[in-house]
C-alpha cells in the first residue's frame, strides 16, 4: 500500500512538499518554504521526518527546497538527492546529500527523470513503487526559450501531480513574452531606463534574450550573480537551448552602477528586491527615472511588492509554469488515473492524504 501525503504546494503557491511512504520505504518530493507566512513549513509530523530515507528535489527555489534546514532540525537524517546543479545552487547544503543517478539503489524503487524547462537543473520524477506509477512535474514548462524541456509523453501514471501554478491564464508563453516586450517599448519609448529584478535562478536570461534581440544597441547592466549566471548559460550544454546560446553570444554585461544610468536595461539577481540594500538600489534608480518591471509572482510585503503597491513598479509576466489548459493538454498526452494540480490556489486542497493500493 502507498500513502500520498500532500503536505504542501496544493492550493497554494508554494510550500511544495509531497510525501509518499510505501510498505518499506518512505521519502519526500520536495522540502518547500510558503513566503510570507506565518506558518511556512510543510503539514509533516515528527514521526513521518524521522522515518523518511531520502528528500527527492525538483529544484533550487526556496518554495521547493527552503524548508531543508527545518527538516533536519526535526529529525531528517537521510539524503537529499537533486541534480547536480540544484544540489549547488542550494543557500544552505544538506547535511547528507547525493547526485541524481549516482545515488545508491533502493531496491523496490525506481526512478526516472527528464529535464522541466523550468530553471538550470530543475527535473520532473517517475516513481515506481510497488508496482504503481507516480509523476510529479516540478515546476514544467514546455516550449520554453532558454531551459530545455525534456517532454512527458506517454506516461501510465496512477497519480500526477501537475504544474499548474498560472491556473486560468489563457495567454501562451509566447503571448507572454509579446506582451513583455510591448511593456518595454513603452518604457524604452518614454525615455527611461529598465530595473529587472530576476530569480538568480531562471527567467532572466530569458529576459535579456528578448530585450537583446529586440534592442541590441543598448547596454546591459546586470550584478555580479547576473554577470556568472550569462557566462554559465553560453558555455553549458546541458540545460540551456542552442538558441539562447546563439542569442546571447555577443552580449556584454556591464557592471550594475549605483545611480541609474540613463538607458538600457539593468539586472538585480533577487525577483523580491527582499535585502535592504536591493530595495534601495531601485528606489534609486526609480527616483533617476528608471521603471521597475516585474516579470514573476509577487510575495507580500517583499521589497518588490512595496513599489509595486507605491505605483513604482510595472508587471509583465513571463512564463516558466504551465496554466491549466497546459496542464490539460499534458493529461491528454498521457494517460493518468489521478491528477492532482498544484502550486495555484485556483485548485484548493481537498484531500491531504491519497492510498493507493
Ligand atoms: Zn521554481
Ligand atoms: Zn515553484
Amino acid at each position: 500500500m502507498i500513502r500520498i501525503k500532500l503536505a504542501g504546494g496544493v492550493g497554494e503557491h508554494g510550500r511544495s512538499s509531497f510525501l509518499v511512504e510505501g510498505d518499506t520505504i518512505s521519502f519526500l518530493v520536495d522540502c518547500g518554504l510558503l513566503a510570507a507566512s506565518a506558518d511556512p513549513y510543510p503539514h509533516l509530523t515528527k514521526t513521518e521526518i524521522q522515518k523518511l530515507s531520502w528528500v527527492y528535489l525538483t529544484h533550487s527555489h526556496a518554495d521547493h527546497s527552503g524548508a531543508l534546514p527545518w527538516l533536519e532540525n526535526l529529525g531528517f537524517t537521510g539524503t537529499v538527492i537533486a541534480t547536480r546543479e540544484t544540489l549547488s545552487q542550494l543557500k544552505v547544503q544538506p547535511r547528507k546529500s547525493a547526485v541524481l543517478g549516482e545515488e545508491a539503489k533502493c531496491h523496490g524503487l525506481s526512478v526516472r527523470w527528464g529535464r522541466s524547462g523550468h530553471c538550470p537543473g530543475s527535473v520532473w520524477y517517475e516513481f515506481q513503487l510497488e508496482g504503481k506509477t507516480l509523476l510529479f512535474s516540478g515546476d514544467y514548462l514546455e516550449g520554453g526559450l532558454v531551459y530545455v524541456t525534456d517532454l512527458i509523453r506517454n506516461v501510465r501514471a496512477d497519480i500526477a501531480v501537475l504544474d499548474s501554478a498560472y491556473g486560468p491564464e489563457l495567454r501562451s508563453a509566447e503571448e507572454m513574452r509579446r506582451d513583455f516586450l510591448k511593456k518595454a517599448e513603452t518604457i524604452l519609448t518614454a525615455g527611461r531606463p529598465l530595473l529587472l529584478p530576476v530569480p538568480q535562478y531562471g527567467r532572466g536570461l530569458e529576459a535579456v534574450l528578448l530585450l537583446h534581440k529586440r534592442w541590441p544597441d543598448l547596454p546591459i547592466y546586470g550584478d555580479a550573480h547576473f554577470q556568472n549566471q550569462l557566462k554559465w548559460a553560453i558555455s553549458d550544454r546541458a540545460w540551456t537551448t542552442p538558441a539562447l546560446r546563439e542569442g546571447l553570444a555577443d552580449v556584454t554585461v556591464l557592471p550594475l552602477p549605483e545611480d541609474s544610468p540613463t538607458v538600457g536595461f539593468c539586472f538585480v539577481s533577487n525577483p523580491q528586491l527582499r535585502t535592504e540594500s536591493q530595495e534601495l538600489l531601485a528606489r534609486r534608480y526609480v527616483s533617476a527615472n528608471a521603471e521597475v518591471l516585474l516579470t514573476g509572482t509577487v510575495e507580500v510585503r517583499s521589497g518588490s511588492w512595496r513599489l509595486q503597491q507605491e505605483g513604482a513598479a510595472l508587471f509583465s509576466r513571463l512564463a516558466v509554469h504551465s496554466t491549466d489548459q497546459q496542464r490539460e493538454e499534458l493529461e491528454q498526452r498521457n494517460a493518468f488515473l489521478k491528477v492532482i494540480p498544484f502550486h495555484t490556489p485556483d485548485h484548493p486542497c481537498e484531500q491531504r492524504e491519497i492510498i493507493l493500493g
